[in-house]
């Protein structure tokens, strides 16, 4: 995904977390973590783009390669039935089926140990005297937390979890991808020179009411819609225990979303700048809201329950 996607998503994830119905307790450890993005809100685009622009570990970080293999049928794991993709997961021509991962991609570990990096620092935070040289600064934590973004969002890229090669020929990958940022620009305010959004008076992405009509037909008014009538579960699905069982479900079904979408019998050579809108049970709008509300829930969960695993062991210290 592009750069202003990607700092799209955090304040979605963001805003999520605001409308959200929580306990009272819950709420406590919502806002606080609210109140430390929006502190930093014009730095997010740079931040959660971090990962792309100087990182640069998208060969193995960003990914999730998935291949079908031959064998018995395997078990996926499973995510919150919410997610979009977990429901066109049910439908994929690969489902149940034995699948192999390429050894050198580490996605999920990647979001499980910037998801510890972040607690570290709260920690120690709290704990080192101040003027300490070791102190870790809110900055710090936030520009973890908007890096972290990135990988969760990169891993409901289908095509990051999908080891057929749709970057070469006609790069359905970057057609992809450019469509997003390509939509985000286009409804959203932005201050080009210094690369952030222009904001509404709650603080959040500013929308350019002058296309409205064609924001009503949009994917991202879809987006907006699915994410309304959704209600947010802060748990991570079945047996999934922490950051890593949950991104690891997430790679698993984009993966099968990517077989919905782009069938079995295709690969680069067949899939062309022409045709790669509509080849499979699920057409390119439809894709793009279950990856960008599947994205946004995702983003807003690990964030949630990141920030409340340091706020309960602060409450028991
Ligand atoms: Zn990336």
């Amino acid at each position: 995904m592009k750069k202003m996607t990607h700092a799209w998503l955090a304040f979605m994830a963001i805003k999520r977390l605001e409308e959200t119905g929580l306990s009272r307790a819950n709420r406590k450890y919502a806002d606080s973590l609210i109140k430390l993005f929006k502190s930093r809100r014009d730095d997010v685009p740079q931040g959660a783009w971090y990962p792309d622009a100087v990182i640069k570990d998208m060969a193995s970080s960003h990914v999730l390669k998935i291949t079908p293999s031959a064998g018995d049928t395997v078990k996926f794991r499973r995510l919150p039935t919410t997610l979009l993709s977990y429901q066109y997961g049910k439908r994929s021509p690969v489902k149940k089926k034995a699948f192999t991962i390429d050894k050198h991609d580490n996605l999920p570990d990647r979001c499980e140990s910037i998801a510890h990096s972040v607690i570290d620092h709260l920690k120690i935070q709290k704990s080192e005297d101040k003027g300490s040289p070791v102190l870790p600064t809110d900055n710090q934590v936030a520009l973890l937390l908007f890096m972290l973004s990135h990988y969760v969002a990169d891993a409901h890229m289908p095509l990051h979890c999908d080891s057929r090669k749709f970057s070469d020929e006609d790069n359905v990958h970057g057609r992809m991808e450019g469509e997003w940022d390509d939509m985000v620009k286009r409804h959203y305010r932005i201050d080009d020179d210094n690369e952030r959004f222009y904001y509404d008076p709650d603080g959040y992405p500013l929308r350019d009411l002058n296309r409205d009509q064609e924001y009503q037909s949009s994917f991202l008014k879809t987006v907006e819609d699915e994410l309304l009538k959704r209600k947010f579960f802060l748990t991570w699905g079945a047996k999934n225990k922490n950051v890593w069982d949950y991104m690891s479900a997430v790679c698993q079904h984009s993966y099968l979303l990517s077989y919905c979408f782009l069938p079995p019998r295709y690969d680069h050579t067949s899939v062309t700048s022409g045709n790669w809108q509509s080849l499979g049970k699920v057409a390119f709008k439809e894709l793009s809201t279950a990856v960008l509300a599947d994205a946004i829930d995702s983003i807003a969960r690990i964030w949630f329950r990141v920030w409340r695993r340091y706020e309960k062991w602060k409450k028991g210290k």
